[in-house]
């Protein structure tokens, strides 16, 4: 019948308003009341009718997935060894695919050598631009690029407060973790490590440059001393007790380790037999 649809809507709007009546009587007026956060009451599910959100007193919990304008993450202040260091190594990845190009970044250079170095000088968004599609966040492949939360960036002077530099980009790796905490599990599962990539690697670089110049047992550095011929011979010797050792579990190199150093050990082997050639 014509008009059922707009009495049912009409309908819809009165038993939303006499419900949030009953629920301010429910809770005894004290939804609304400052001494007590009942924000949460207000924004659970279990609440019903219409609600007045207090902007800017309160706001409404954001998902972890929202987005608003990109930023950078740099390590925190107290890492051990990266304080304060940019993830970003200025790839520029995530310039190449904005839609709206609006990332500009400066690469750095050594200023000793002038040779390009893997962090940025300067870094700028232009975010009146910036559309939030999050591409670069999802192109990045050093995750250095994110999503942020934070929605109230506006000020009266559209043309230097809205290009962001890189000074206002960079917020610490924990807070990235705060407000996204499952993405930054996700990712770190996918990284293989809490660090940034590099991180890890120079981790393992220390790692294996520390074992190396370890004191060495006094049989071995008897052998150092010995001619290279006898050094040779006795090689097989040393192999079949370094196999041992690992049948024994005595490794102190993983496995993956010892993989590497054997694909390591090739490579040199077949360079060393193209330089042969060519010396031919
Ligand atoms: S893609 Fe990531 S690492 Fe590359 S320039 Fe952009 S933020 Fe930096
Ligand atoms: S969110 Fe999209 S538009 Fe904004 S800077 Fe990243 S890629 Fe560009």
């Amino acid at each position: 019948m014509y008009g059922t649809g707009l009495a049912k809507g009409l309908m819809l709007t009165l038993r939303h308003f006499v419900e949030s009546y009953v629920d301010d009587v429910r809770y005894g007026f004290r939804k609304y009341h400052h001494s007590t956060d009942n924000f949460g009451i207000r924004q659970g599910t279990k609440t019903k009718g219409v609600i007045t959100v207090q902007y800017p007193d309160e706001k409404i919990a954001v998902p972890e997935r929202f987005r608003f304008v990109p930023f950078l993450i740099i390590e925190d202040e107290d890492h051990p060894t990266r304080a304060g260091k940019d993830w970003c190594t200025s790839c520029g990845i995530c310039a190449k695919v904005c839609p709206p190009q609006c990332i500009w970044i400066v690469r750095g250079n050594d200023p000793d050598t002038g040779r390009p170095v893997p962090e940025p000088e300067a870094f700028f968004i232009d975010i009146d631009i910036c559309m939030n599609c999050g591409f670069c966040a999802e192109y990045c492949p050093f995750d250095a690029i994110k999503m942020d939360h934070d929605y109230e960036l506006a000020s009266y002077d559209r043309t230097t407060h809205h290009i962001h530099d890189k000074e206002r980009l960079s917020k610490p790796n924990s807070y990235w973790r705060s407000i996204a905490p499952t993405r930054a599990y996700d990712e770190m599962l996918v990284r293989g490590t809490w660090e940034h990539k590099d991180a890890a690697k120079e981790a393992r670089r220390g790692a294996a440059s520390a074992r190396g110049s370890a004191p060495q047992p006094a049989a071995q550095t008897e052998a150092e001393t010995a001619s290279a011929p006898a050094a040779a011979a006795e090689a097989p010797a040393a192999t079949s007790e370094a196999t041992a050792a690992s049948a024994e579990g005595a490794t102190p190199w993983s496995e993956d380790e010892a993989k590497r150093e054997e694909r390591r050990r090739k490579a040199l082997e077949r360079k060393a037999k193209r330089a042969a050639r060519r010396g031919q």
